[in-house]
């Protein structure tokens, strides 16, 4: 595969942003190449600027579940920027994008649009700090939540009472009022309970996590965590960002059947643009300004181009009755073509899958918590991501990565993958 293009592209970039990338993972950095520099993208394809095609599994890491460019979502967004692109003023598609969100979604009463999963998480745990006086959070390891400062902790090595910051910059004052459990293991958050009563404000979990490879949270867990908030008064937050309009219709709490106090979104939710949102009961999110103290703001907030591309999205999704389970289809048919590929080659990889996100685990052993992903090889991870790549499949470069299976993904694209996959495993063995 010849992509000079991109290379230089990449040596100029360096030069003027910081890696040379505006978001880490992007640099390609864990898999040791250079990253391609995307010039357009439909359906279920990506060319970068050298003319090499791929079909996507990143899909814009979330959002495009549609598939890239759908027609209705860009003639939306074309027939709005005629209008204008920002008026810092009430729009009708926000009021919009809001109902339809909560017929998505049950447990929401008020929605508050921002502009990234970042700003939805970190403005949820305002509001949960608020709404109980209390200070500390527990999440768990191997979640992620967004960039902010109060999520960018991992335990130190089981010793989870205190927060080792993960990244300098983040002072210890704020890292000691996150706590970190253990996914999937409930022992280890009712411990935290314990050691520190009455200071829990929130727990915040991704209720199938995708930022450690896709992890399922077992139904049971999820439950002893929704009584075990209730019985301590402190607030259950999913992190539905990657999950919400993803694995169902009204997200990971739809599939479990739990209805948390807050939720948080995004992906999906913007089509392709910059939109966030986090809601739950009035009586939750009318703390939030101006129906109360909370102060949570945004000079782009509600635009209307993120709006109306949000909403075609939704909308697309809302009046087609079988669109999840046609999703489910050809996402079941790809994990059975990946699980006969690893087969027939005499190895065991462990496959996780939760509708449309799936992860290959370069791991013989189950993987249900960061500790167990982080068995995986990545090293053959690396090897089998260029490979895939040189065959035209363009996976999440790292192994702690969900893919994601769009409505536009027909067989011809998944046999076309489950060719490459047999090829790249073969090469890695
Ligand atoms: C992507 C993601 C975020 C952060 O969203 P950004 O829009 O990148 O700020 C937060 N939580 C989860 C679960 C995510 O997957």
């Amino acid at each position: 595969m010849k992509y000079t293009k991109s290379i230089k592209l990449f040596s100029e970039a360096v030069k003027h942003i910081p890696g040379g990338v505006n978001s880490p993972v992007r640099a390609f950095k864990s898999v040791s190449l250079d990253p391609l520099y995307i010039s357009k993208a439909k359906g279920a394809y990506m060319y970068d600027e050298d003319g090499n095609k791929f079909i996507d599994y990143v899909g814009s890491w979330g959002p495009m579940i549609l598939g890239h460019a759908r027609k209705e979502v860009i003639g939306r967004i074309n027939a709005m920027a005629k209008n204008g692109t920002s008026f810092g003023a009430c729009c009708a598609e926000e009021v919009k994008l809001a109902k339809l969100i909560k017929k998505f979604v049950p447990s929401l009463e008020l929605v508050r649009m921002v502009n990234s999963g970042t700003e939805a998480t970190m403005s949820a745990i305002r509001l949960a700090r608020a709404y109980t006086g209390r200070n500390k959070i527990i999440k768990f390891e191997g979640c992620y939540h967004g960039h902010a400062d109060s999520f960018l902790i991992k335990a130190g090595s089981g010793a989870a009472t205190f927060g080792i910051p993960d990244s300098p910059g983040v002072t210890k004052a704020v890292a000691t009022d996150t706590l970190t459990a253990a996914y999937n293991d409930i022992k280890s958050v009712k411990k935290l309970f314990r050691e520190n009563k009455n200071k829990i404000a929130a727990v915040m979990i991704e209720p199938i996590a995708g930022n450690m490879g896709c992890v399922r949270a077992d139904k049971r867990f999820l439950r002893e965590l929704k009584d075990l908030c209730r019985n301590e008064k402190s607030l259950l937050i999913f992190d539905e960002v990657m999950t919400g309009f993803r694995v169902a219709k009204g997200g990971a709490q739809e599939i479990y059947g739990i209805k948390p106090d807050l939720s948080t979104f995004g992906k999906v939710i913007g089509g392709g643009l910059p939109v966030g949102a986090y809601g739950g009961s009035k009586k939750i999110m009318s703390m939030i300004s101006p129906s109360g103290p909370v102060y949570q703001a945004g000079t782009l907030s509600g635009n209307p181009l993120a709006m109306a591309a949000g909403f075609e999205t939704l909308n697309i999704i809302d009046k087609d009755k079988s669109f999840y389970s046609k999703l489910e289809k050809s996402s079941a048919y790809l994990e059975e073509g990946i699980r006969g590929a690893v087969k027939s080659l005499g190895l065991n990889y462990t496959l996780n899958r939760a509708g449309s996100m799936f992860t290959l685990f370069f791991s013989e052993s189950p993987v249900t918590d960061y500790a167990a992903a982080k068995k995986s090889n990545t090293v053959k991870f690396a090897k089998y991501f260029r490979e895939m790549l040189f065959n035209g499949i363009y996976l999440a470069p790292s192994q702690f990565e969900a893919c994601f299976i769009s409505i536009s993904h027909g067989k011809k694209e998944l046999d076309n993958t489950i060719k490459a996959v047999y090829k790249a495993l073969n090469m890695t063995k």
